[in-house]
């Protein structure tokens, strides 16, 4: 039985529905999730990252620190910082609540959040094979 796998993980419901990105990271359905800051999708990367609560830890010193702290520390300066650091290298954070917000109900977001997550995983697990 495949439910067996998620026996201890408690059901996972949102609060509310998703508009901004701090609501999209209290889910915490992204805690330690890879980021990167870039300027725009598809340019080398300047600064790694994870998601760590509310905020990003730089993976060069293990510091967490704000949007706009680490978009600093990426040698960059900008108004909109959720728009240039990308979950996974792929979206940007804001592009993910945008995205999220075209949705209907909490129930739709929180399945397409888990549909996201689902796809990243399937990646890594073909970079992974070669
Ligand atoms: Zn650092």
């Amino acid at each position: 039985d495949a439910s067996n796998e998620l026996a201890n993980d408690p059901p996972i419901q949102l609060l509310g529905r998703i508009t901004t990105v701090k609501e999209l990271l209290a889910t915490g359905l992204f805690q330690n999730e890879e980021i990167i800051y870039t300027q725009k999708s598809g340019e080398r990367k300047k600064l790694e990252g994870r998601i760590d609560g509310l905020f990003y830890r730089c993976s060069c010193h293990n510091e967490v620190m704000s949007a706009s702290k680490f978009e600093k520390h990426a040698g960059c300066t900008s108004h909109n910082q959720n728009d240039r650091i990308m979950l996974w290298g792929e979206q940007s954070l804001h592009a993910i609540v945008a995205y999220l917000k075209s949705l209907g109900s909490a129930e739709e977001q929180l399945a397409a959040i888990l549909e996201l997550k689902k796809k990243n995983e399937d990646r890594k697990a073909s970079r992974d094979q070669g």
